[in-house]
């Protein structure tokens, strides 16, 4: 990205970061407020409507020649895409970087679809309110969210897009002991895992991306697992002929809320679309993206180190899972045991070692944890059915 600065984007970025969202459970209204109030260099148009009757609203921006579409949240509870779609649309409407902006406009014409199940942002539930998941109904056509993505992009064909998603926060980068913040795929479109030009240009883009990227997120960026899906929209419209970028958001040590990913997520974002302009990607190769290390799962949210267990000492690992609150507006998490034994290879977001370390309680495998942890009387972490009640 010779014609972007990262450290200048990250210093400035706090102008560009939408501050109407601040946590993953903003809703349909509190996008239709920023839909409603955008610069005029931006179009909007309704889509279609959501199973519950909510507005699907395209976004259109710039005069270029090459079509780039970029749609969010097709699981509702994947929020990050869109907080990084307004934090671009800021960035555009913004006098900060204007020559790299006009460039854009002059290339490319961008089509922006965020938030394509509203109905699942507002339960924050993967699926739609007719519990289907979206990403798997590309050959049925039942939800009314899937026609409207399908038909838009049968009426824009574009030649570039973005799908843009999160994933679980377990996946890890293979030979890091760290979590995969990021993950970019160029989906495939056959069983056969084939490279096409129209795939290959995705993988070239995604190469560049990762370029950029990478020093800013050391070992925390992988390539997300490459099996072909043929219900999914990313693989059809990679074979119908738009070079598909793939962009998941994983997991941030003490980032739960996502507010510090959406920042790298927007420069990958950004970073794509300038490789797009400037067409900069053609000077990669397949080997710069297929050298992109591989997703694997290393991690657990917490490991402990030298706990005594029937008379031996093991480490533990525990994950948690969300459960939506009624109203959609957090999660609960519940803790579970998922590991014992030999665990000094894997890592965690939270890892806690000791001699010294007295469990009152049960620790058993596959089930909620239920314990407290002392080290010299001082209790370092407590769970009470699954629920983590203190933490040093
Ligand atoms: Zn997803």
């Amino acid at each position: 990205m010779k014609n972007l600065n990262t450290t200048s984007l990250l210093e400035n970025y706090a102008a560009f970061a939408e501050p109407a969202i601040r946590n993953r459970f903003y809703k349909h209204a509190d996008l239709e407020k920023l839909i409603a109030h955008l610069p005029a260099s931006f179009k909007t148009s309704i889509a279609g409507y959501s199973a519950e009757h909510r507005s699907l609203n395209l976004i259109t921006w710039g005069d270029g020649p090459v079509k780039v579409f970029l749609w969010s949240q097709m699981h509702g509870d994947e929020a990050t895409g869109t907080m990084a779609l307004f934090d671009l649309i800021n960035f555009l409407s913004l006098d900060i970087y204007t020559e790299q902006i006009e460039l854009l406009r002059k290339r490319c014409s961008l089509y922006i679809m965020p938030m394509v199940n509203p109905d699942g942002a507002e339960r924050f539930t993967r699926r739609n309110a007719q519990q289907i998941d979206i990403n798997r109904d590309f050959v049925k056509v039942v939800a009314p969210e899937t026609q409207a993505l399908k038909k838009i992009h049968a009426a824009i064909k574009p030649d570039f897009g973005f799908n843009l998603h999160d994933q679980n926060t377990l996946w890890s980068v293979c030979g890091t002991n760290k979590p995969a913040t990021l993950s970019y795929l160029a989906p495939a479109y056959d069983k056969q895992l084939s490279t096409n030009s129209i795939r290959k240009n995705a993988m070239l883009v995604i190469a560049e991306m990762f370029k950029v990227l990478n020093p800013l997120l050391p070992g925390q960026i992988g390539l997300f697992d490459d099996e072909y899906e043929e219900r999914a929209f990313g693989d059809n419209f990679q074979m119908a002929g738009t070079s598909t970028i793939l962009i998941e958001a994983g997991g941030f040590r003490n980032d739960e809320e996502k507010q510090e990913i959406r920042k790298y997520y927007f420069l990958s974002i950004l970073a794509g679309l300038d490789a797009i302009a400037t067409a900069e990607y053609q000077e990669f190769s397949l080997k710069d993206y297929i050298n992109i290390p591989k997703n694997d799962k290393k991690i657990f949210h917490i490991l402990i180190h030298g706990i005594i267990l029937e008379g031996i000492s093991v480490s533990i690992g525990l994950n948690y899972e969300e459960t939506p609150a009624q109203d959609g507006s957090a999660t609960l998490k519940t803790y579970s045991i998922q590991d014992i034994g030999d665990l000094d290879k894997l890592y965690a977001y939270d890892v806690y070692q000791s001699d010294e370390w007295t469990v009152i309680g049960t620790i058993k495998f596959n089930e909620n944890a239920n314990f407290d942890l002392l080290d010299s009387k001082k209790t370092i972490l407590s769970f009470k059915n699954g629920i983590l009640a203190s933490k040093l």
